[in-house]
């Protein structure tokens, strides 16, 4: 949709560059430009980073409510169908340099996912923590300090967050526009963690740069089909890598040179087994993560001994919970029994009584 500055609205200015336009207040209009401009700036590279282009990408300021004057940068609407246009806070105008440039980015980066297929509906995690990435990265290569700031602050939220709960992140998966979590921050944080790790590992923006060359065209659904493509991008297993930080994930990806029947044997017997046949129940549990983590480096040996422990222990558990408790109540009983079949101690014969033996 086209926006005309109204008659009566003399003080709106109407910027277009490319494929943006950006309505703003006559007042902040060079900050528009800056924006547009910065937009034009990396359009190439992200069309490149992305393997797809955009249109008609409308762009404004909004004015925040009290509440949310610093805590929201910029918002998108999003109907499940369609991203809307970019909001950006005008508060940020005067940030620090580079924070407005990484809020317009986080935005951008969100319309670009939007168009190689991904939706927030179902990889709100990648949205934002790819936003959030490839924002501060770009930032940062720009120059502008801003980019160091929010690193270490995601970095700092992301490494208490680990020393809480682990590298444990599943939850993301349940993370939807529509079911926002109560600490929405530690999502955030937890996101970048994910995104910005995998970089790290398997080659900073070129192996996302793979990856969306990879997906161009199919219709990504489910985390196993992004997890499989990841892998395929990075030539390693991605998808072990996520299933090892908590997502449940079905490892599709052959890489790891191991039958994924035998997985899925373990994963099944591992689902069917009651949580409540402790201490076995955990000990299955931790064989499963030691295959996966042996997997991982490569030991498809010493994986295939855990999986067939994992396997045993998870089939055996109910029986050997029942040894257990039988053994635990034998030794109660015994107790018991020992304790009533104790000889008793008779009181000693009472000394005769005076009178008698005065006898
Ligand atoms: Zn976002």
């Amino acid at each position: 949709m086209e926006f005309a500055p109204a008659a009566d609205e003399p003080d709106w200015q109407q910027l277009d560059q490319s494929v943006f336009s950006f309505r703003t207040a006559e007042r902040y209009e060079n900050y528009a430009s800056e924006i547009l401009a910065l937009y034009q700036l990396v359009y190439a590279d992200f069309t490149d980073l992305f393997n797809v282009t955009l249109e008609d990408i409308e762009v404004q300021f909004f004015i925040p409510e009290f509440e949310t004057l610093l805590s929201v940068g910029g918002f998108i609407p999003f109907t499940g169908q369609t991203l809307g246009e970019i909001n950006i806070n005008i508060f940020f105008v005067r940030a620090v340099n580079g924070t407005i440039q990484a809020i317009a980015l986080h935005e951008l980066v969100h319309h670009f996912l939007w168009e190689t297929g991904l939706s927030p509906d179902s990889f709100l995690w990648v949205h934002e923590g790819g936003a959030q990435y490839v924002s501060i990265e770009t930032v940062d290569d720009l120059g502008y300090e801003g980019a160091d700031i929010e690193r270490t602050r995601l970095e700092q939220v992301a490494s208490q967050l680990i020393s809480q709960t682990g590298e444990s992140f599943g939850y993301l998966q349940e993370w939807t526009p529509a079911n926002p979590p109560a600490d929405i921050s530690r999502n955030y944080a937890a996101s970048y963690y994910v995104v910005s790790r995998l970089a790290e590992e398997y080659g900073g923006l070129d192996f996302y740069r793979q990856f969306f060359r990879l997906i161009r065209g199919l219709e990504i659904q489910t985390n196993d089909e992004l997890a499989f493509h990841l892998s395929l991008a990075a030539n390693a297993s991605v998808d072990l890598k996520l299933k090892l930080w908590g997502f449940d994930i079905r490892l599709l990806y052959n890489g790891s040179k191991i039958s994924p029947d035998r997985i899925y044997e373990a994963e099944k017997a591992l689902d069917g087994l009651n949580p409540a046949f402790l201490p076995y129940s955990l000990v299955a549990e931790l064989f499963y993560q030691q295959a996966l983590l042996r997997l991982e480096r490569g030991d498809v040996n010493g994986a295939n001994q855990f999986l067939d422990a994992t396997i045993l222990m998870a089939n055996l558990a109910p029986v050997l919970t029942l040894l257990t408790l039988t053994a635990i109540l034998a030794v109660i009983v015994y107790l018991l029994y020992k304790r009533s079949s104790r000889p008793r101690l008779e009181p000693p014969a009472l000394p005769p009584l005076f009178e008698e033996t005065a006898a």
